[in-house]
């Protein structure tokens, strides 16, 4: 385990009775179906909106849902037509450091791809060998992302105290694409005063370039009531007063499952977009701003939904004219 969360979490072993599979509420992904193999994240961002579910379990608790690939199994049999592709992290990382978790995960990965079933997830973990040497069998199959914001130590033990640090995650990087794997890095979500500081950025790019990437898909921080609560519980009030009250005037906009999700104001997220533009263009990088959780900006369709190849939605009508550039 990572960090000072080592001794937080305990896994308990627990049964799924619903359905493991289900719909991905993000609109870019339509088609795409989801499994989570816990309940609860030992990864602990600060800003998860997994976490912030009233239904959520408590911080310290995680649970591994290890009848999930029996029943997995007895779904993809009872399906008149298999699934294109399935996301194994929706509201938990599946490559967090507990030998059954990662048991399980193997265990559903390993069975979609040998059913000719695309597999995509975005992670903060280490990803054992044993699973890219899983996942180098199936390079058509696979499509990984990265969870990358920021280098800086201090971040990494405020926001997200349970994750990988940010070497391990740029390793996973180089080994997937040694072994033939697309795997891209998810910029997301940005801190706004923290995270997309000019030379935070500029050291971020550079490393995220020598592994090769060119491209990477980018989201902001938004709030929902229980996201703001775990900012003020988790975070020094130093740093949560502050980046809170960014969020005055921000529009509230549908994002995701939720029709209440407070945006930060467009000004504040253009002016940083702008800067992450200018960074990440010094080291031959795109940043796409992702569509689907700035729904109010013209901004892009993710290099991740595009590598899943799926029609999208066609952008609304009434989203804002200001300019990216
Ligand atoms: S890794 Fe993902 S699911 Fe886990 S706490 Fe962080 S944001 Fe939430």
């Amino acid at each position: 385990m990572w960090g000072q969360l080592a001794y937080e979490f305990l896994p308990i072993s627990t049964e799924r009775r619903s359905q493991i599979l289900h719909p991905f509420a993000i609109p870019c992904m339509q088609g795409v179906l989801a499994l989570n193999v816990t309940r609860g994240c030992a990864h602990a961002c600060v800003y998860c909106y997994a976490r912030a579910y009233p239904e959520a379990p408590p911080r310290g608790q995680l649970m591994v849902y290890e009848n999930l690939p029996a029943r997995l199994e007895a779904e993809l049999a009872r399906m008149r037509r298999r699934p294109r592709a399935v996301s194994l992290c929706t509201a938990t990382d599946p490559f967090q450091p507990f030998p059954s978790l990662l048991a399980v995960t193997y265990q559903a990965a390993q069975m979609l791809l040998n059913r000719g079933i695309s597999v995509t997830f975005l992670t903060k973990g280490f990803i054992p060998d044993e699973f890219v040497a899983l996942f180098a069998r199936f390079p058509d199959l696979v499509r990984a992302r990265i969870g990358l914001l920021s280098l800086d130590p201090r971040y990494h033990r405020t926001f997200e105290p349970g994750t990988a640090p940010p070497e391990v995650r740029l390793e996973n990087l180089r080994r997937l694409r040694l072994a033939g794997i697309m795997a891209g890095v998810r910029h997301d979500p940005v801190i706004p005063g923290v995270t997309d500081k000019p030379e935070a950025l500029d050291r971020l790019f550079a490393a995220v370039r020598k592994e090769g990437i060119t491209s990477v898909d980018v989201g902001y921080l938004y709030i929902r009531p229980g996201i703001a609560q775990l900012l003020r519980a988790e975070l020094p009030p130093e740093v949560s007063r502050p980046l809170l009250s960014q969020f005055r005037r921000g529009p509230i906009e549908e994002v995701a499952a939720s029709s209440h999700t407070q945006l930060l104001p467009p000004e504040i997220r253009v002016r940083s977009f702008y800067n992450i533009r200018q960074a990440a263009r010094e080291h031959g990088i795109v940043p796409i701003l992702c569509r689907c959780k700035n729904p109010d900006l013209r901004a892009d369709r993710c290099q991740g939904s595009k590598d899943l190849a799926y029609r999208t939605p066609p952008r609304r009508a009434r989203q804002l004219s200001l300019s990216l550039t």
